[in-house]
């Protein structure tokens, strides 16, 4: 028997009778035994509940009723995303134990259709980060080169699609954190529309930036993972109504008379000379495919991370108000009310949330707020015009997804700024709520993956995933990493 790599292949074999949704889990969990030991791309894995929903998906397809292309695939998440009876914590010693009383939106979609939930990965505490260092339970490392990380926040569910360990998983992404770690480990990532992916359940870091989205294997998983969570949720308040674009419809369309522009931004300092040729070299063949390749200016790009940095941990500091010690999570005990909330959360969090914090409520105090804040949003009003303005000459934009490859796991924990700095071609899209996305183009040197960012304008998706295949078909980039196993 041998077991397809994709969930398209996967959703086939299943329907052929090569394989169960028995067979995928065993293997995925086999995958996780042999790797866990040197990636920590999980923090919990459910194998009863994934045994017991994969023996159901089987006799739910042997019966007859087939639930779409998610049936029976093992899918892991990220921990940042409530599961019912499912320890959910975030990576912070806060929760540690919280056992959520629901599911979020997209858990519950998941489960409708038919998806086995393998476990919860590992992420930056509340998903603060670029590297999964700041977990309070210990950094994930990247499947290609053990010694380096897998990129963050979403570091575990991009580690274990990279492992085979899961064969799609969901990230947020609230400034690059789906697809800086698909960049850096060889995946597809999607950072959706803001609205399209509902965010209840989803435990709260900056709500006007916070997005879910798939991680893949290849761009058609992306597509088939991302039509399985996305839709209009009445208990999201942010949530679009549609109606919705089709991710799908025009994979294998090619780019003959697609106009795509560069962003002369994002692109010199601080960038990587090989993440830079081959960034360019996939522009150039997508030219020869029947594009029109313009570049474009976008000043305000170069601001963006500023404003992000305000933005972001103005409304952290207000989300994480709420950890408090009162109602659940972690209580630190002390002579008053206001005491125990002041160790609770002292102790609580770790030093990265801490700092997020203070930066968020100095941000909004009163007579700081216009100097800081208020600037921060006039930035992002002019991404927005920014962005409009050339949306109207150009059908996507493209960039490298991160300025350089997986760096070396310690390299940048005691160093904010550069560690920030990994988001610079990331956050726009997030400031702005447009779509975009990171396909795997090839291997550095050093055999360290490169990703490529298409920004499409907000429901763009069809045209999106549409550039993203054609990227996908013309790098013809399938390696897979080889992990050195010890069973764990
Ligand atoms: N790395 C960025 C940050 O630390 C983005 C995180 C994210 O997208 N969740 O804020």
């Amino acid at each position: 028997m041998s077991i397809p790599n994709t969930i398209a292949g996967a959703a086939r074999a299943l329907r052929d009778g090569s394989v169960t949704a028995v067979d995928l889990l065993e293997s995925v969990l086999e995958r996780a035994h042999l790797t866990e030991a040197q990636l920590h791309a999980y923090l919990n894995i459910d194998r009863d509940g994934a045994r017991a929903a994969a023996e159901a998906a089987d006799a739910d397809l042997a019966a007859g009723n087939d639930r779409g292309p998610l049936h029976g695939i093992p899918i892991a998440l990220k921990d940042n995303m409530c599961t019912r009876g499912l320890e959910t914590t975030a990576a912070s010693q806060i929760l540690a134990g919280y056992v959520p009383p629901y599911d979020a939106t997209v858990v519950t979609s998941l489960r409708e259709a038919g998806a086995v939930i393998v476990g919860k990965t590992n992420l930056d505490e509340f998903a603060m980060g670029s590297s999964t260092e700041n977990s309070a339970y210990g950094p994930s490392f990247n499947p290609w080169d053990i010694t380096r990380v897998p990129g963050g926040s979403s570091g575990g569910s991009a580690a274990a699609v990279a492992a085979g360990s899961a064969f799609g998983a969901l990230g947020s992404d609230t400034g690059g954190s789906i697809r800086q770690p698909a960049s850096l480990t060889g995946t597809v990532g999607v950072k959706p529309t803001y609205g399209t992916v509902s965010r209840y359940g989803l435990i709260a870091f900056a709500s006007s930036l916070d997005q879910i989205g798939p991680i893949t294997r290849t761009v058609e998983d992306a597509a088939l993972l991302l039509q399985a969570i996305w839709g209009h949720d009445p208990k999201d308040a942010t949530s679009y109504p549609g109606p919705y674009p089709d991710p799908a419809a025009s994979l294998g369309a090619g780019v003959d008379g697609l106009r795509i522009g560069v962003v002369t931004e994002l692109a010199g300092e601080g960038y990587e000379p090989a993440v830079e040729s081959a960034v360019a070299d996939m522009v150039a063949k997508l030219q020869e495919e029947g594009a029109t390749v313009v570049e474009v200016s976008l000043p305000s790009f170069e601001i963006a991370l500023s404003a992000y940095y305000l933005i972001a941990p103005a409304e952290a500091s207000s989300n994480l108000a709420r950890f408090d010690g009162v109602r659940y999570g972690l209580r630190v005990d002390g002579e008053t009310t206001e005491e125990m909330m002041a160790r609770t959360r002292g102790q609580g969090f770790g030093p990265e949330v801490i700092r997020r914090v203070l930066l968020g409520t100095y941000a909004l105090s009163a007579g700081y707020y216009d100097a800081f804040y208020g600037q921060a949003q006039r930035v992002r009003a002019a991404i927005r015009a920014d962005v409009a303005r050339v949306f109207g000459e150009v059908d996507v934009l493209v960039s490298p997804t991160s300025p350089t490859v997986a760096f070396s796991a310690g390299a940048r924990v005691d160093d904010p700024l550069a560690m920030y700095l990994s988001d610079i071609c990331t956050i726009p899209s997030n400031l702005s709520g447009d779509p975009a996305m990171s396909v795997p183009i090839g291997l550095d040197e050093q055999g360290l993956p490169i990703g490529f960012q298409v920004m499409a304008p907000s429901l763009g998706e069809e045209t999106m995933f549409r550039v993203a295949a054609e990227v996908e078909r013309l790098a013809g980039f399938d390696a897979r990493p080889e992990i050195p196993v010890v069973a764990g």
